[in-house]
This record gives C-alpha cells, sequence and structure tokens, in this order.
C-alpha cells in the first residue's frame, strides 16, 4: 500500500507535516445584502440571494451566532456579501472571535488600526475596460490606493475571457504596489456577451496563468495543477459539477451517493438562519461552474485519490498550501 512517507522525500514529507496539521474548518457568512457596486455577473444579485433573507440587524444576535458558529467547530469564517465593508462593526465581531476573511471590492478601505492583520481579498475583474463594462467602474483606481503596501491584502484576479494576452500587465501593476495575486476564472453568470469561455480560450489562459506563475513567483500564488483542474474542469480523469462539488452546504446536501466534501461547510445567508446552497449561488449550473475556491477544495478533500503517485500527491500539497496561504495559516 502507498503511503504518504512513502511518495514524499524529506523536503516535501515536511512540507506535508505542515499542511496536515491544520485542519482548516470554513464557513461562509453573508455580512449584509447590500453592495455599493452592481456588477454583472455577481451571482450573489443575480440570483436573487440579496432577497432570500432579511438582513438581522441586532448586534447581540451577530454575536451570539459567531459564537454558536465558534462553537460548531469552524475556525475561518470566509465574510462576503454584499460588500462586508458597508457592515464593519458585524465584521469586527467575526474577527473579534475567529480567524476571519474579508472578500471586498475595495472601494472602502478597512481601517488598519481595527484590523491589524485581517486578511482582505480584494476582487478585480479584468482590467480598466472589462472593469467598466462588467462593474461599471475602474474599482482598482480606487483599491490599489487604499491598499498599497498592505501585507495582510491580496488581489483576486477574475480573468474574463478577454484577458487573454494581458494578464501580465495587471500582474506587474500589483507587483508595482506590493500586493499578492490570485487568479480565477469568470462564471458569467449574467450572461454578458462576448464573456463566455471557448475551449481554446480555456487552454490558451492556462498557458498564459503558468506563465504568470513562472515569471512573477513572488506576486503570484498560485499552482499550475489548480490551473488546469480549473480551466478543464477535470481531476484525475473525473469531471467538476454538482456530483463532486465539495462546497455544498451540509445541511442541504441531500446527494446520494455522498462525495468527499468540506466538513460542516455551511454558507450562511444574512439573517443568519436561511442557508444557501453552495458557496456561489443556487441558480448557477454546476456544469459551467468556474468558482476557484471550490475547484480548489476539490482537490484538497481528495487527498487519498492523489496518493497514487509522487507527482500527483506533490500537485495535492501545492494545492494545500495555495489555499493555506491565501487565509495566512502559512506565510506568503
Ligand atoms: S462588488 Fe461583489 S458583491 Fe458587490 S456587486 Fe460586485 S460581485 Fe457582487
Ligand atoms: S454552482 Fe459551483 S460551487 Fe455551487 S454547487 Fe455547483 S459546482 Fe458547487
Amino acid at each position: 500500500m502507498k503511503t504518504v512517507s512513502s511518495l514524499l522525500d524529506q523536503e516535501w514529507f515536511a512540507r506535508y507535516q505542515t499542511i496536515s496539521k491544520l485542519n482548516i474548518r470554513s464557513s461562509i457568512y453573508d455580512v449584509t445584502n447590500r453592495c455599493n457596486l452592481r456588477c454583472k455577473g455577481c451571482f450573489f444579485f443575480s440570483s436573487g440571494e440579496d432577497h432570500a433573507a432579511k438582513e438581522e440587524m441586532d448586534p447581540e444576535k451577530w454575536a451570539r451566532f459567531i459564537d454558536s458558529e465558534k462553537e460548531r467547530g469552524v475556525n475561518l469564517a470566509i465574510l462576503i456579501g454584499g460588500e462586508p465593508t458597508l457592515c464593519l462593526d458585524r465584521v469586527e465581531m467575526f474577527n473579534n472571535r475567529m480567524p476571519s476573511y474579508c472578500a471586498t471590492n475595495g472601494l472602502i478601505k478597512v481601517p488598519r488600526d481595527r484590523f491589524p492583520d485581517m486578511i482582505v481579498g480584494i476582487s478585480l475583474w479584468g482590467d480598466e475596460t472589462d472593469e467598466k463594462t462588467l462593474r461599471g467602474k475602474d474599482t482598482f483606481a480606487v483599491s490599489s490606493r487604499n491598499y498599497e503596501g498592505d501585507p495582510y491584502a491580496y488581489y483576486l484576479y477574475t480573468i474574463t475571457p478577454k484577458q487573454i494576452g494581458k494578464t501580465e500587465q495587471i500582474i506587474k501593476k500589483i507587483r508595482d504596489i506590493g500586493l499578492k495575486v490570485h487568479m480565477q476564472l469568470l462564471s458569467n453568470d449574467e450572461a454578458v456577451d462576448g464573456f463566455f469561455w471557448k475551449k481554446d480560450e480555456l487552454e490558451g489562459i492556462c498557458a498564459e496563468m503558468d506563465a504568470m506563475l513562472d515569471a512573477y513567483p513572488d506576486t503570484v500564488i498560485s499552482s499550475k495543477y489548480y490551473h488546469k483542474i480549473i480551466t478543464t474542469g477535470k481531476m484525475l480523469g473525473r469531471s467538476f459539477g454538482w456530483a463532486e462539488c465539495p462546497s455544498v452546504t451540509e445541511s442541504l446536501d441531500n446527494r446520494n451517493p455522498q462525495p468527499k466534501r468540506l466538513i460542516h461547510f455551511i454558507r450562511w445567508a444574512s439573517d443568519l438562519k436561511t442557508t444557501h446552497r453552495c458557496c456561489t449561488s443556487a441558480t448557477r449550473d454546476c456544469s459551467t461552474c468556474k468558482d476557484g475556491a471550490a475547484h480548489m477544495s476539490w482537490v484538497m478533500v481528495n487527498k487519498r485519490a492523489h496518493m497514487r503517485s509522487t507527482e500527483d500527491l506533490q500537485n495535492w500539497i501545492e494545492v494545500y498550501e495555495m489555499f493555506a496561504k491565501l487565509y495566512k495559516f502559512i506565510p506568503w
């Protein structure tokens, strides 16, 4: 029987041991139903999730809820919305109680006197032209001023099909303000013309993401195996989709057979009672879902399947390390 230690040399085994101690238990929270943007393709608004539940306004109820989540074993709160920075008191309640990650469009600066080391992921949807088309605003112009040199912030760069051949200019701009970047792909939930992926474009962007990782290893947080998986939707001959997705809310997961999944994962609406199907929207077609976190979690929960060769297990370790870096469980 193949064991982890028989497949890895000393250096890789040490890396494996570091991540195997982490035991990450994440859940996702809609901090608010409001946002200061309305992006075309936002899964939250396009699926009506902003109307799925009435926002809880009582701070005491938020505090009690977060405590109960901690008791449930959650050790990573992923704060989304809507725009969490519109409700910094709620963000602070999470951050004071457990490791928290705040997803933001970057238009409002998270004040570092209140949140000295909270990880902030700033969304960026392509270059200035794409951003104006899809989000109505060049957000980078604002977010780069707000976060320049911030050691706890990185860009979550959603690549669109129009970005092929242009990613380097974005990576360089991010490097020049001293931030890191992680890449994922647009799912185009609102069917914006010209923003659907074609097979040859996915192959092209995979090669381009690999090249960016090689050229800017100090700026890009990624792995080539992850690039392959998000661009092909395939892992070890299996296809990503509803039957395999690990990021389904545990209490709504009636799949049979059960795939490997995130333990105790729930995505909560802002009334603190309603739950959503998964880490994106219930109306998204799983067969076209490009969600980066769901794909990397897919790899992470399938360790045993990657124990068929040294290369497969090293790929698994690199994806796990990438996830752990993005949430600062291990250093960048
Ligand atoms: S900034 Fe985020 S939450 Fe707000 S509309 Fe855009 S994608 Fe949706
Ligand atoms: S839409 Fe994506 S994240 Fe949600 S269940 Fe389907 S595959 Fe998973």
